[in-house]
């Protein structure tokens, strides 16, 4: 079903949740797509991947860690090699790991400020300079509505995601002129694995805070996410999307 002149689309995190729903999203214009995840065990990625070939979707998942820069540069020079173009980068893989600041170990800060912020220089980095020889490419990558507001027990994940803002932000003027956009989504409170581990009074406490009164769904950001990547949004870069029911505005 697909050719060479459908886009090349790599999606970091994407065998699950907000990842999995982007990598849907994009199944509809027959996109081929690069999933990347890390955990051993492949179930969710076999699960995405099995998804999208009943569609005819020539899709595949790499088991990669994107916290780390030479595992990232290996994979991108693999996908340019077989696929002479990445079009798309959705930078959406992230981790949680949460307590409060006077607990906080080295190592917690660190892991999260690796998987949730480095990646996204790694990947970033890694697409900057065949998007500019391409003269175009779309880069979205996901933030997420704490690192607007702040939350109490996420000082790692709300830097982390801070720091998408501001990254994204000084990226977007880098590239403008090479025809590149450069853009972040910040979800809210998402229907997805990451938000399940939290407790019911924790997820009461968001819900009580959402003006629409509900959890969103991984469709309902994979759909900015989209749009985004779309021509509809082509005079459109550095920007932070918001898609929190109103949690922030
Ligand atoms: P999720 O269901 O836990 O999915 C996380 C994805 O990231 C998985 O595909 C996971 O793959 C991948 N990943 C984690 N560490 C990785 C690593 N070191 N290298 C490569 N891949 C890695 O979470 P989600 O809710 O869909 O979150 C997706 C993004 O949205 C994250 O950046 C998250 O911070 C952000 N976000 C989520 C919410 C929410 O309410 N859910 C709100 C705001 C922002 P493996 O499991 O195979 O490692």
């Amino acid at each position: 079903m697909n050719n060479s002149s459908s886009r090349v689309v790599v999606i970091t995190g994407g065998s699950k949740g907000i990842g999995r729903a982007v990598a849907f999203r994009f199944a509809e214009e027959e996109a081929r797509i690069v999933l990347v995840h890390y955990d051993p065990d492949e179930a969710e990625s076999n699960t995405t991947l099995n998804a999208l070939s009943k569609r005819g979707l020539e899709a595949e998942s790499h088991r990669v860690d994107v916290s780390s820069f030479e595992a990232v540069d290996v994979l991108f020079k693999d996908i340019l090699s077989r696929f002479g173009k990445i079009d798309v980068l959705v930078n959406n893989a992230g981790i949680t790991k949460d307590t409060l600041l006077m607990r906080m170990s080295e190592e917690v800060w660190d892991t999260v400020i690796r998987v949730n912020l480095k990646s996204v220089f790694n990947c970033t980095q890694a697409v900057i300079r065949p998007m500019i020889k391409q003269r175009g490419g779309r880069i979205v990558s996901i933030s997420s509505v704490v690192g607007q507001i702040g939350n109490a027990g996420q000082a790692n994940y709300s830097a982390s995601k801070a720091g998408i803002m501001g990254f994204i932000k000084t990226i977007a003027r880098e590239v403008a002129a090479r025809g590149i956009t450069v853009n972040a989504v910040a979800p809210g409170f998402i229907d997805t694995d990451m938000t399940a581990v939290l407790s019911e009074k924790v997820k009461e406490s968001f819900m009580r805070q959402i003006p629409l009164g509900r959890m969103g769904k991984p469709e309902e950001v994979a759909e900015a996410v989209y749009w985004l990547c779309s021509g509809a949004a082509s005079y459109i870069t550095g920007q932070v999307i918001h898609v929190s029911g109103g949690l922030y505005m």
